[in-house]
């Protein structure tokens, strides 16, 4: 080894003396011992494989000092200690950004949270009889009034669902499913290897675009246990395509004996074609066809907390509700009483389209979009960034989370042009504030999207320039 290195190596300060300035600096009011001890010795390790890296660049290094070490043993303490999980814009246009937490919750759905899990509640009590109750029992009767369905039972994720339905009817059975239906949700996603996982066996038929009732008719037999029917969610197939739709799915399941299950994805209780948008039948509107059983989201289309909900007929959901299974996918109490609020709120469709930020988001028309970049123009403006060129523009929003995947929604931009910094250098500085900014980049220009952005979040857009600029030395 050169001398130089070694030399380093020797004045690598000791755990103990960094310790000691550590508690002089009064690092004990932050941390326990322990874990500033492991710090540490991360810190003094990293140091000391640093130095062994260097080839004959003995002399570039700068002497590990005590005072450096302890200064990057703060770091880490202080950083520990600093929420990972943080709020953030999201300017993309994109509303149930898979990415970004999806739906986010209403105030009533928030005020629930605190009131209920901040406490004792009567999550598994029943207040009647004084004894045990269900968990889902509090939202069953909310959801049949909402759907027409005879029973509801909720778990943690509609995949959670999926795959306690599809365990329920099909365990070493067949599902048989349409090869036009196999997709991928994203985040890795695919039902055939949740059906596979479920311990079901798929039964593809039809083609990528024709399936008819009769390749079903054909495979059904008695290993049969489930015919599924999935919403492609994310995709259409477009052009020579065929599909059984699901009315003539339920007569042939009732004539076999075979129950059958949609995986609707979304699930959405708002006529959305009031709105100007693509028409996706309800809840309600699937549920007529007299299936057994549906699954959706909590945090798609219903505007909610992450969740699994299962509607269909009483025997069916009977049967799903004593699978073992159910108890490792169960709904949490968090979950439970934001699902509940929102669930009250759709009792008043009208208010429900104002109150679920995603539901207003994708009905807002797109005056009030105009109207609202208009007034963040604005307030730029007045702080006149130097280097920053601003200019509204038209754009498309899209809906997401495997929703309305050929729905464009028309809206307003902002888009965002620095003399200083390239576009991909702007985004990236943006996604590194303290309350961070997630933009996109088109066409050389980093685009806001008023859709997604509400007026409570302009003071993070405005400090967050702010900051960009003024560590730019005043321009951008
Ligand atoms: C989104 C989606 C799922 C998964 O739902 P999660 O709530 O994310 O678990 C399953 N099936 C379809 C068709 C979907 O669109």
């Amino acid at each position: 080894m050169e001398n130089s290195k070694k030399q380093l190596l020797r004045h690598l300060p000791k755990i103990d003396e960094v310790m000691n300035l550590l508690e002089q600096k009064g690092i004990f009011s932050k941390a326990p011992r322990d874990i500033v001890r492991t710090a540490c010795r991360t810190v003094v390790d990293n140091q000391r494989q640093e130095i062994m890296r260097r080839e004959g660049a003995g002399k570039e290094m700068p002497e590990p000092l005590i005072d450096r070490v302890a200064e990057k043993v703060m770091q880490v303490i202080e950083d520990l200690y600093t929420f990972r999980l943080r709020k953030v814009v999201n300017a993309t246009g994109v509303i149930l950004h898979t990415n970004l937490g999806r739906s986010p919750l209403s105030d009533d759905a928030l005020r629930r949270l605190i009131d209920v899990a901040g406490g004792y509640s009567n999550l598994e009590f029943d207040l009647a009889k004084g004894g045990r109750g269900f968990r889902y029992d509090h939202v069953r009767r909310i959801l049949c009034v909402l759907s027409g369905a005879e029973d509801a039972l909720v778990v943690n994720n509609n995949a959670a669902a999926v795959l306690l339905v599809v365990n329920t009817f099909a365990e070493g059975r067949e599902v048989v499913v349409s090869r036009g239906e196999l997709v991928e949700i994203g985040g890795e996603f695919r039902i055939p290897e949740v059906m596979e996982k479920s311990g079901a066996h798929l039964r593809e038929i039809g083609t990528t675009n024709r399936t008819r009732l009769s390749d079903y008719e054909k495979v059904i037999g008695s290993e049969t246990g489930l015919i599924l029917k999935v919403h492609t969610s994310n995709f259409k197939i477009v052009g020579f395509t065929e599909e059984a739709d699901l009315s003539a799915l339920v007569s042939l399941g009732k004539r076999y004996g075979v129950p059958v299950m949609n995986d609707l994805g979304s699930g959405c209780f708002t006529e959305l074609d009031r709105y100007g948008l693509e028409r996706e039948p309800t809840v309600r509107d699937v549920l007529k066809t007299g299936v057994d059983v549906i699954t959706f989201s909590g945090d798609k289309l219903l505007g909610g907390p992450q969740a699994g909900i299962i509607l269909g007929r009483e025997d069916t959901l009977l049967k799903v509700k004593k699978n073992p299974l159910n108890r490792a996918l169960r709904i949490d109490k968090l979950t439970l009483a934001a699902l509940e609020a929102t669930l009250i709120q759709h009792l008043q469709p009208e208010k429900a389209v104002i109150g679920l930020r995603t539901l207003k988001t994708l009905t807002e028309p797109l005056s009030t979009v105009t109207k609202r970049a208009k007034k963040l123009l604005s307030a730029l403006q007045k702080e006149r960034f130097e280097g920053l060129s601003i200019a509204l523009k038209k754009g498309t929003s899209m809906a997401g989370g495997g929703s309305l995947p050929t729905q464009e929604i028309d809206t307003a931009l902002l888009s965002v042009v620095s003399a200083r910094m390239s576009p991909s250098a702007l985004e990236e500085r943006l996604r590194s504030l303290d309350v961070p900014i997630i933009a996109r980049i088109s066409d050389d220009e980093v685009l806001f999207d008023l859709r997604t952005i509400v007026e409570e979040e302009f003071i993070y857009i405005r400090e967050g320039l702010k900051k960009i600029s003024s560590s730019q030395g005043r321009s951008l």
